[in-house]
C-alpha cells in the first residue's frame, strides 16, 4: 500500500517539502506520496488524532505548529524538548513522537566545509528565535568553545543564553551593537534571522566592516540563494554557506527517521535548486 507522509502549517502552500521528499521517494523507487495540509491553529489537536488514526507514515511540522504541537504526542524527545519545538513526528506502532532535525540539518549542513568539527570554534548567532534556538542547542551539543547570540530585541538573546548554561560551551547575549565592535573575535557568524529573506533582499543583519579575513559566514535563508551579508561577506573574501543545505539535510533526517533509509541527499538538493 502506498506510503503516506504529511506537513503540517498553515500557510503551507509555499512549501517546498513537497517536492523535496518526491525527489527520494523518486531515487529509491518508493510507493510514497508527501502532502502537504493546512492545519488552523484551532484544529491541530483534531489534526495529530487524524495523524494517528490515518495511521500516517511521518509527518513535518512547520509554522505556526511547531511549538504547540508538542501538547498532543505521545512523547518529545530530549532534543526537541530543549529546543522547544518538534520539526519531525515519528509513527512508531502508533505512538507519535515528536522530534527536531532543524538543528543537527544545519551541522550536517557545515560538516562538508568545516570538516574538522567547530569544538574550537567562537561562533556569533544573529537571531534568537526558533531556528536559533535549534541552532544553538545543535552547537552546544558538538562543544563549540564560545556561542554568542546577538538579536534585535536583547532580552530574548539573554533568555536563550540562560537555556544552554548547563553546557560546556560559554554561551552569552550580546546586543548586535557589541557583536559588530567585536565581530573580529569569531570563526564563525550565523545569521538565524529572516532579515534579508526575499522580498528584502536589500536587508543585512549587522555590518561586516570588522569581519576577520578567516571567518566563516552562514546564513539559514536560502530564498534568495545569496543575501545580502553573504554577498557582503564574499566581497571581503570570506567563505559562505547558504540555507539550502540545511533545508535539505533537516528533512532527510525526517526521512531517516521515519523509514530508517538513507535517502539521496544530491537528488533533494537538485530538486530544489532546479524548483527555485
Ligand atoms: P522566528 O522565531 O520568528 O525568529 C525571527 C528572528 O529574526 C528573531 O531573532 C527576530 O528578532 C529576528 N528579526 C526578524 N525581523 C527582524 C528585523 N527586521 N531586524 C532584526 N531582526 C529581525 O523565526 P525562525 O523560525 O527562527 O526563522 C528565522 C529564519 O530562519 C527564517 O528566515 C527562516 O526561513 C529561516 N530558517 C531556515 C531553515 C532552513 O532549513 N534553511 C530552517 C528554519 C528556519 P526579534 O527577537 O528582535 O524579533
Amino acid at each position: 500500500m502506498k506510503q503516506l507522509f504529511a506537513l503540517i502549517g498553515y500557510p503551507v502552500g509555499h512549501s517546498l517539502s513537497p517536492l523535496m521528499h518526491q525527489a527520494i521517494y523518486d531515487d529509491l523507487g518508493l510507493d510514497a506520496t508527501y502532502h502537504a495540509f493546512n492545519v488552523e491553529p484551532t484544529a491541530l489537536k483534531e489534526a495529530i488524532a487524524g495523524l494517528k488514526a490515518l495511521n500516517v507514515a511521518g509527518c513535518n511540522v512547520t509554522i505556526p505548529h511547531k511549538v504547540s504541537v508538542m501538547d498532543y504526542l505521545d512523547e518529545v524527545d530530549e532534543e526537541a524538548q530543549e529546543i522547544g519545538a518538534v520539526n519531525t513526528i515519528v509513527n512508531k506502532n502508533g505512538r507519535l513522537i515528536g522530534r527536531n532535525t532543524d538543528g543537527s540539518g544545519y551541522l550536517q549542513s557545515l560538516t562538508p566545509v568545516l570538516p574538522a568539527g567547530i569544538e574550537d570554534h567562537r561562533v556569533l548567532v544573529i537571531g534568537a528565535g526558533g531556528a536559533a534556538r535549534a541552532v544553538v542547542s545543535t552547537l552546544c551539543r558538538n562543544r563549540a568553545m564560545r556561542i554568542v547570540i546577538a538579536n534585535r530585541t536583547l532580552a530574548k538573546a539573554e533568555v536563550l543564553a540562560g537555556l544552554f548554561s548547563r553546557y560546556e560551551s560559554d554561551v552569552l547575549a550580546m546586543s548586535i551593537e557589541q557583536a559588530e565592535k567585536e565581530l573580529a573575535a569569531f570563526d564563525l557568524v550565523i545569521n538565524t534571522t529572516s532579515v534579508g529573506m526575499s522580498p528584502n533582499v536589500r536587508q543585512t543583519p549587522l555590518s561586516l566592516d570588522l569581519l576577520s579575513a578567516r571567518a566563516f559566514v552562514s546564513d539559514l535563508i536560502y530564498n534568495p540563494d545569496e543575501t545580502l551579508l553573504l554577498k557582503e561577506a564574499k566581497a571581503r573574501g570570506n567563505r559562505t554557506l547558504n540555507g539550502i543545505g540545511m533545508f535539505v539535510n533537516q528533512g532527510a533526517l525526517s526521512f531517516e527517521y521515519w523509514t530508517e533509509q538513507k535517502p539521496n541527499r544530491a537528488a533533494m538538493e537538485e530538486a530544489v535548486r532546479h524548483f527555485l
